[in-house]
């Protein structure tokens, strides 16, 4: 269910008058509906329901600290990229234990950090990594828990830039030097296999390359249980997709039906494992996020000169910047519902920046006048976690959408607006 509807030609989300938002809050202004990143979680949790599992949020998608602190209190683990996510989310409230580290470029302090905080597990993405995470963890007399990252090699049929399981990407370690690594991997004394995990992409509309990096990637759990190397867990990653226009992305539940038809098939080839012997993890980002978040903007102009017609609104690359980084489309919607006598051109909407690229969207019919508002949707993941201070502006203010005991739609501030002096903190003159 979308949370943006029209009502009385008006634009609400969850019941709330994005008007109102608006006059409150000013624009730019994310906007997400807590029942929605709720329900998205839930999904996962109840397709795994019935089996050892750990659905871990990568926090990269939306690392507010209300939304973060909300899945924490549904059960979420979280993959994290960095130590600025660590301390997002034990600030948030989450259990260490259930926290996963991806990233190929750990530093020396962030794995003290998370060997120090005792994480779930580090998703190792290189032989120097693992042998440099056994140096810190002999020295802090520790043992780290591990899985190796594998880039099983397949194409994730997505766009090339959130790619990443192809053989020339920077991540994880190759499909054929895993076993290898492995091998390495046991003989370190301060280093525990517990897993294996991979992830190829993002925005993935389609089931078969799941599929494929399963099937790839249980034939060296295999080979691996020959040789005496036992795991524990597999992480299958995130990358499941939206719809941001017409796409029909498979839902959670079908993606574990086929993970697990997949895993299931490899433990009643094994009759030593029972169904409690592999713990299923998943990394989903944007499919709990994204449509749960929207960006309100307000127009400033219309430009209409040579047949090009231009709605240039506050909100611009600095903000959102997928169109422009990704060519990716978003839907943009009018806050006052559109009328069929309305006059409409075929906007592009631009923001502020001094960019050519500083498109939001193009070739748009729109009926809009200076001062309206627009909101841009699926603006939930990858929106704000982006946002730069690119030609100084400050970043928008954040707010959650939630239901009152009583049933009532509110608004509560999730993040300040920043104020103009934040953009100099720390500078020196
Ligand atoms: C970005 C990322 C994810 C989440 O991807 P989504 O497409 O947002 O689900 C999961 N795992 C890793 C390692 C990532 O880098």
């Amino acid at each position: 269910m979308n949370f943006l509807q029209y009502k009385q030609g008006r634009l609400h989300a969850d019941n709330v008058a994005i008007a109102e938002l608006a006059k409150q809050y000013g624009t730019p202004l994310y906007v997400y509906s807590q029942s929605h990143i709720a329900n998205q979680f839930m999904a996962y949790e109840q397709a795994l329901s019935h089996r050892k599992h750990l659905v871990c949020y990568a926090v990269k998608a939306n690392s507010n600290l209300a939304i973060l602190s909300l899945l924490a209190k549904l059960g979420a683990g979280f993959d994290i990229v960095s130590q600025g996510e660590l301390e997002r989310v034990l600030k948030a409230g989450a259990d260490p234990k259930k926290v996963v580290f991806s990233g190929v470029a750990k530093s020396v302090q962030e794995i003290e950090r998370a060997l120090t905080v005792g994480i779930k597990c580090f998703n190792v993405e290189s032989e120097a990594e693992l042998e440099r995470i056994n140096q810190i963890a002999e020295h802090l007399n520790k043992v780290a828990n591990i899985s190796l990252r594998i880039n099983p090699d397949v194409d994730a049929k997505t766009h090339p830039y959130i790619s990443t399981g192809l053989r020339e990407n920077k991540f994880g370690i190759s499909y054929q030097l895993a076993p290898a690594v492995y091998h390495k991997a046991a003989q370190l004394a301060h280093i525990q296999i517990v897993g294996i995990d991979c992830h190829i992409g993002s925005q993935l509309t389609e089931l078969s390359p799941f599929i494929d990096a399963a099937d790839r990637i249980l034939a060296l759990v295999a080979k691996l249980k020959a040789d005496h190397i036992t795991i524990q867990h597999i992480d299958f990653g995130g990358g499941l997709g939206v719809c941001y226009d017409d796409e029909v992305p498979p839902t959670p539940a079908a993606l574990v039906k086929v993970l697990e038809e997949r895993l299931d098939n490899y433990l009643r080839q094994n009759p030593d494992l029972n169904k409690d012997s592999i713990e299923i993890l998943l990394e989903p980002g944007r499919s709990i996020v994204a449509n749960a978040g929207a960006l309100i903007t307000q127009v400033e102009y219309t430009k209409h000169q040579e047949g090009n017609h231009f709605a240039i609104v506050d909100a611009g690359m600095n903000d959102l910047i997928r169109p422009a980084l990704y060519d990716a489309w978003m839907k943009i919607l009018a806050e006052k519902e559109p009328h069929i006598d309305d006059k409409m051109y075929s906007y592009n909407v631009v923001g502020p920046i001094c960019e050519s690229s500083d498109v939001l969207g193009k070739q748009r019919e729109l009926s809009v006048a200076q001062d309206d508002l627009l909101v841009i949707c699926s603006a939930g993941a990858y929106g704000f976690s982006m946002a730069s201070h690119y030609n100084s502006h400050p970043r928008p203010a954040e707010v959650m959408l939630y239901e009152t005991p009583t049933g009532q739609s509110k608004a509560k501030l999730i993040r300040a607006r920043e104020a103009l002096s934040d953009l100099w903190q720390g500078e020196i003159l």
